[in-house]
């Protein structure tokens, strides 16, 4: 006979509160709910991975995808920068959730304005740091002062933001840069479809990690590869505390192929990208006819903020459109005020989609 103990007696306290991710995978006609690249994978990452050499598998891959780096740090623009390195990782998720680990002690705090990335709090909870959530100033720019005073040991800046799809002036992440007293990571998952980016930054202070992914504008989600950038010694207890082979041999290739393949890679998802930001644009304008109001976006895609987007979203779903109902943002500024918390996020991709989507739409609007 064992000793009946209760399993939750024996996990780590706040486990219970930690949620499990809703991802739904059943299938759909038009999934516009995950922010990916909805045009789909460059050309030259298929072909990469259709000539492989599967057999690779049965080894582990490089330790540190270190093939990546001296193509990475061109790709962004760094690549004659001094002592300028790369963290890559499963996904930039693993590289964000390393750098908590390798910063900041359990009990110390993390500052990001609200509602930003919904993995932030839980990653946070998870290695034991305290959220500690500032709202965003008007017009969705950041509180720069008060993100400072919080005196985290680490400061997020989701840039564009996730789920606003707002951008944040560069004035206000100098600010940040300038005084606060930590680790500042300005996660630049939508990069490429944003007017503007700051990944030099890393250059003007060795605090500052930049994160950037190949899920989104590069359509690489399903292999999970993202990447931190910043100083080398910043870089470095990253990695430390990211581990070995977190990088799959065929996610490094692909990415190399990415990288390297030029037309039928990088600059097919720069195209890609150029599109995305057209279509956004006439979206936005199209939802705003329809007695909605699409908040302004950098991202590839648009936030509806509305009381009813729950009874949307699920006239949309039965209509064979899935979008993102996204819930508990806080009530300011401004823009959030009469939205119950709640709004439609919903992915900006070929125009035949877009159109598909407004459709449903007006019929469910029709209907309710
Ligand atoms: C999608 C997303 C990521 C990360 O995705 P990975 O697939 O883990 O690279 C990171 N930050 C934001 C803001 C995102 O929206």
């Amino acid at each position: 006979m064992t000793t009946r103990v209760e399993l939750s007696a024996l996990a780590r306290r706040g486990m219970e509160s930690i949620p499990v991710y809703i991802g739904d995978a059943t299938p759909c006609a038009v999934d516009l709910s995950d922010n990916t690249n909805l045009w789909g994978a460059p050309p030259a990452v298929l072909r990469a991975l259709r000539s492989a050499d599967v057999s690779v598998v049965a080894r582990y891959p490089a330790t540190y995808a270190g093939s990546l780096r001296d193509a990475l740090l061109e790709h962004v623009g760094l690549s004659g920068a001094d002592g300028i390195d790369v963290v890559t990782g499963c996904g930039s998720d693993d590289v964000l959730d390393s750098a908590m680990r390798a910063f900041a002690q359990p009990g110390e705090c993390i500052a990001f304005s609200s509602p930003t990335f919904s993995m932030i709090p839980t990653f946070a909870q998870l290695n034991g740091l305290t959220p500690t959530p500032v709202p965003f100033a008007p017009g969705f720019e950041l509180d720069a002062e008060r993100l400072v005073d919080a005196r985290a040991k680490l400061t997020y800046v989701c840039a564009p933001n996730n789920p606003t799809g707002t951008h944040v002036a560069r004035s206000a992440i100098d600010y940040i840069v300038q005084n606060a007293a930590g680790v500042i990571v300005i996660d630049e998952a939508y990069a490429e479809f944003a007017p503007e980016v700051f990944v030099d930054l890393c250059t003007a202070s060795d605090r500052v990690l930049v994160t950037r992914t190949f899920s989104k504008a590069f359509g690489m989600a399903g292999l999970r590869l993202g990447y931190g950038i910043g100083d080398r010694n910043l870089v470095r207890l990253v990695t430390r505390a990211r581990g070995p082979y977190k990088v799959n041999a065929l996610a490094e290739r692909a990415a190399r192929a990415a990288l390297t393949a030029g037309t039928e890679g990088r600059d097919w998802v720069l195209e890609r990208a150029a599109e995305a930001v057209e279509n956004r644009l006439r979206l936005v304008d199209a939802v705003n006819r329809r007695g909605l109001t699409a908040l302004p976006s950098a991202a590839n895609f648009i936030l509806i903020p509305t009381r009813r987007a729950r009874q949307l979203a699920s006239g949309l779903a039965t209509r064979g459109v899935r979008v993102r109902v996204i819930t508990g943002m806080p009530a300011e500024p401004r823009e959030l005020a009469d939205c119950e918390g709640v709004g439609l996020r919903v992915g900006v991709g070929p125009w035949p989609a877009m159109q598909t989507f407004l459709n449903a739409l007006d019929e469910v609007v029709a209907c309710a």
